[in-house]
């Protein structure tokens, strides 16, 4: 019986037919996998059938909290979206913080599975007495912020609001979900799924506590978390100081800032961009999460409007990404993005993509690089589809492909990639190139060890070891996204004392050991979806451009990504063939069975 940290209710809705069934969690997946991305791809993987199309009814979107969202743990208010991603065929999850995760919780329900598609617009209230479906023809259209705006008026402003904007109604690959307006579950085209399923917004309001096993125990630790916190930089002065836009000058120094669309590492302009630009020029006040002592946030103004960001990884997709250094303009695009619900990432790298292959001869229609007045209209025409914009609505790997060009995409797996050029840190090439959702810097942040020095510094141009710190981290983000938690968090502090965090919320003793099995286990289960759904070693790859051209000027002058030396040791490490398939031994250890072709 799970007494304390889950509510031990999952919620199934049916759209096809309107039906609900309430269940709750098996106690052996509530330890095998915790909550959030882990119990999300748990669910998903026993649900839907090998090669369903992402945008079907057939799909599955399912939201879940983890044993300490919604408690008094310093940064719980995360949760977890997961599904089959329109965007990279791959199994795709996507976390989010602000309070609508917390709020949900307190409805009562640790997870919400969705799956079938409503005939017309609908969105859904949830407390903790209801679930209702209603008719949300009035709200389609409209952007997320008018959303919001709507609902608000309808539930009062304890009500929390999750919903899509025009980019997920009209399916753009890379269309994100918004929760509590300006945050975002945002890579992996989940937004297009709401809209497959013509899900406009999920309204929570809710009121059960979570209970606690050992509260004394809790509070206590928590002390000295918050001890650690303060005293890290990065947590107690970097982030709070300057949000995560503190890094545009720290990695342009190291070389592999992009620039271009990946073609140089490093540029004088950058710190236009920087964090330290932000507070001098258009910081209102920072902001935070759920819970969050470090507050990374920033609430900006520009020409009299305000809102929320850019956050580092949006500030250079939309600016450096594209030859722009234009703050104000970027932070404008930047808000647009928000209200129209499209990944900032995937938006830029995609437009990157586009300049290049315009730059090289192969794409006249696309504007050039630096051109920003171009960048507003180009986001909505990706939005709506219009023109040119109606291809980029596709990615950039289909995009590159379709001009014979597929060079020019920096994506893995279909998934762009984030700032961070592998050329000058050999781990994340390999964290990139074997991440289970594509492109990503988050299933193993790896820029900590290879150029921040945390916890231990290792030769970032070095492949020697990087397999094994490469896995370690993967296995570590896996169950930090399960129980879920905030990542910056892992700069403080270490599993140990998550283990036993998680102990003083739940009852159940977890050792650090058991935290990082369970992080195996959930990567490897995503691993066997993937294997099912066509993915093998000849999809663990980087754009050609990182591993045959070096860059030519900065920190990381002359070097290229040796994959070939990384893989195949990896897969070895991971304990699977060379085909990078999980040995039986590996999934007995684990737990696991290979996933049956249809369910
Ligand atoms: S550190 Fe930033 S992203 Fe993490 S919980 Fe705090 S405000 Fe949110």
């Amino acid at each position: 019986m799970l007494e304390f940290g889950w509510q031990n209710q999952i919620i199934s809705i049916n759209l096809d037919n309107e039906k609900h069934k309430i269940f709750g969690i098996e106690e052996e997946t509530a330890h095998n996998y915790l909550g959030g991305r882990g119990l999300g791809v748990k669910l998903l993987c026993e649900r839907i059938s090998k090669n369903i199309n992402p945008l079907s009814s057939k799909n599955y979107i399912i939201f879940a909290t983890g044993p300490i969202t919604a408690t008094s743990v310093y940064t719980s208010g995360r949760f977890s979206a997961v599904s089959k991603s329109p965007l990279t065929g791959t199994i795709a999850d996507a976390n989010s913080g602000g309070i609508w995760g917390v709020s949900f919780k307190k409805c009562g329900y640790d997870s919400l599975m969705l799956t079938g598609a409503a005939k017309s617009p609908i969105y859904m209230y949830i407390d903790d007495n209801d679930v209702k479906i209603e008719d949300a023809q009035k709200l389609w259209g409209l952007n997320t912020h008018e959303t919001t705006n709507k609902l608000l008026e309808i539930y009062g402003n304890r009500a929390k609001i999750l919903c899509i904007g025009p980019a997920g109604e009209n399916l753009v690959k890379f269309a994100s979900i918004m929760n509590d307006k300006n945050r975002a579950l945002g890579r992996g085209g989940l937004g297009a799924v709401m809209g497959s399923k013509k899900i406009k917004a999920i309204v929570v309001k809710g009121n059960k506590e979570v209970k606690i096993a050992d509260k004394d125990k809790l509070d206590f630790f928590l002390n000295e978390t918050k001890k650690w916190l303060d005293a890290i930089t990065i947590t107690g002065r970097s982030l709070p100081t300057f949000g995560t836009a503190v890094l545009v000058n720290i990695i342009n120094e190291f070389g592999l800032f992009p620039i271009r669309n990946f073609q140089e590492g490093y540029s004088d302009l950058a710190d236009k961009v920087s964090g330290e630009s932000i507070k001098e020029n258009i910081l209102v006040r920072k902001t935070g999460c759920y819970k969050c002592p470090i507050a990374c946030g920033r609430l900006t103004e520009v020409d009299g409007k305000t809102g929320k960001g850019p956050e580092y990884e949006t500030v250079w997709a939309l600016g450096p990404e594209l030859g722009i250094f234009d703050l104000k303009k970027i932070t404008k695009a930047n808000y647009r993005c928000n209200e129209l619900g499209i990944d900032t990432i995937s938006t830029g790298v995609t437009i990157g993509c586009a300049m290049e292959l315009k730059e090289k001869g192969f794409f006249n229609e696309a504007p050039s690089f630096g051109e920003v007045d171009k960048l507003g209209s180009l986001i909505e025409d990706i939005t709506y589809r219009n023109g040119i914009g109606n291809e980029l609505a596709e990615g950039s790997k289909i995009l590159a492909e379709s001009k014979s060009h597929p060079e020019f995409a920096m994506q893995v797996k279909g998934l762009e990639l984030p700032a961070y050029d592998p050329r000058g840190a050999q781990g994340q090439g390999l964290a990139y190139a074997t991440s289970n959702r594509g492109g990503c810097h988050l299933r193993a942040y790896i820029i900590g060890p290879e150029l921040l020095g945390v916890p231990t510094l290792f030769d970032r141009f070095q492949t020697y070891n990087k397999p094994d710190l490469v896995i370690r981290t993967q296995n570590i983000n896996a169950m930090l996204d399960s129980i879920i938690i905030c990542k910056f968090t892992a700069f403080a502090i270490s599993e140990d004392f998550y283990s036993r965090l998680l102990t003083a919320v739940t009852g159940i003793k977890f050792s650090s050991e058991d935290l990082m099995t369970i992080g195996e286990r959930i990567w490897n289960l995503e691993r066997l979806f993937n294997i099912r759904e066509g993915f093998s070693k000849k999809d663990d790859i980087l754009p050609k451009r990182f591993l045959t051209e070096p860059l030519k000027k900065g920190g990381s002058k002359g070097k290229v990504v040796k994959l070939d030396e990384m893989l195949s040791e990896y897969y070895t490490a991971r304990g699977w063939d060379q085909d990078g398939t999980p040995l039986k031994t590996t999934l007995e250890k684990l737990g696991l069975k290979e996933l049956t072709v249809n369910v």
